[in-house]
């Protein structure tokens, strides 16, 4: 019994009592907003629907300024642009799985998003935070990798930074997405797998020219610490019947190459990969 009284918690608990003393900032713009962040200091975040600020914050995170994104204008649109889909940071969930442009444009979102999270969250959080969370089980960061999306961030009042989002870690910190570029229509295959979420989520992106799959990475969720990408090896541009005849041995390469995964009460490691050479190949059959 005295062992078990002094040993370290086996959970943080959230509650509201953990909540710092902050300021609130309401900036009207995205310039505002940076600048407000970089005379606040580190102890400031930006904060959109607030789902994961609020949580950390309960479970003891010290800020000293939060800088909520909800006044602001212009992050919040859905439209065409010239190299795709232009999704500003601020755009829900909702927004996302009921859009008939996203419908007639990228519609495995618009099939996938329905099922992601529950209707409170999805009408609350962020796609902007779901990617700037970092947290390896979230999908819209999932979608960004495997679609290989365009981030724009804005830095500071008159600098902005585009990024792939297969290399934007740590590229961009204290930066504001501003918004998110996928390449739509013919040009980018999206294929979900959800199915064995929480051991392992699966999505694949293959980028189409002129019918041939010409490259495609496959974005893995669950299994690590951080969201992992890995690029299809694939020799020539192949036609879709060839890319389903060659799914195992495509799979198998993956797996190959991908360091360990977690285990932990959901899953061993094992497990876990074995899931995703399976989800993979099944995916790559399901997208040719
Ligand atoms: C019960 C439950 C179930 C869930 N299920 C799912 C699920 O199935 N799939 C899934 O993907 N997610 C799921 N989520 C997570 C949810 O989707 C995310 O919490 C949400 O997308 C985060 O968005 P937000 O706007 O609330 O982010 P916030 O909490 O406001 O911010 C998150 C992080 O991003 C930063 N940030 C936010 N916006 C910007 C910006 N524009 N520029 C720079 N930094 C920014 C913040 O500082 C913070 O660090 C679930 C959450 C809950 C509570």
């Amino acid at each position: 019994m005295t062992a078990l009284a002094t040993a370290t918690p086996l959970a943080v608990h959230r509650s509201r009592k953990l909540i710092p003393e902050f300021r609130l900032h309401r900036p009207r713009s995205a310039a505002e907003a940076v600048a407000m962040k970089a005379a606040a200091g580190p102890g400031a975040v930006y904060m959109a629907g607030g789902i994961d600020v609020v949580n950390r914050v309960k479970s003891g995170l010290q800020v000293t300024d939060v800088i909520h994104l909800g006044a602001v204008a212009e992050l919040d649109d859905i439209e065409e642009a010239e190299d795709g889909l232009q999704l500003g940071a601020l755009v829900t969930h909702d927004r996302l799985a009921t859009s008939p442009l996203v419908k007639a444009q990228l519609p495995a979102l618009a099939q996938t998003w329905p099922d992601v999270a529950n209707i409170r969250i999805r009408c609350k959080g962020t796609i902007g935070g779901n990617i700037m969370a970092g947290d390896p089980s979230y999908d819209f960061a999932l979608t960004a990798l495997a679609a290989d999306a365009r981030l724009h961030f804005l830095i500071s009042d008159d600098s902005t930074r585009i990024v792939s989002a297969t290399q934007s870690r740590g590229a961009t910190r204290g930066a504001l997405l501003t918004a998110i570029i996928l390449r739509s229509g013919s040009a980018l295959r999206l294929v979900f797998d959800r199915s064995l979420r929480p051991v392992v989520t699966v999505a694949l992106g293959l980028d189409t020219v002129g019918g041939r799959i010409i490259s495609g990475r496959v974005a893995i969720g669950c299994a690590y610490a951080a969201p992992l990408t890995a690029s299809l090896p694939l020799a020539e541009p192949l036609p879709p019947g060839e890319l389903a005849r060659g799914a195992e041995q495509l799979a198998q390469e993956v797996v190959a190459g991908l360091p360990t995964p977690l285990a932990d009460h959901h899953a061993t490691s094992g497990y876990r990969l074995r899931m995703i050479e399976v989800l993979l190949r099944r995916n790559l059959t399901a997208a040719a």
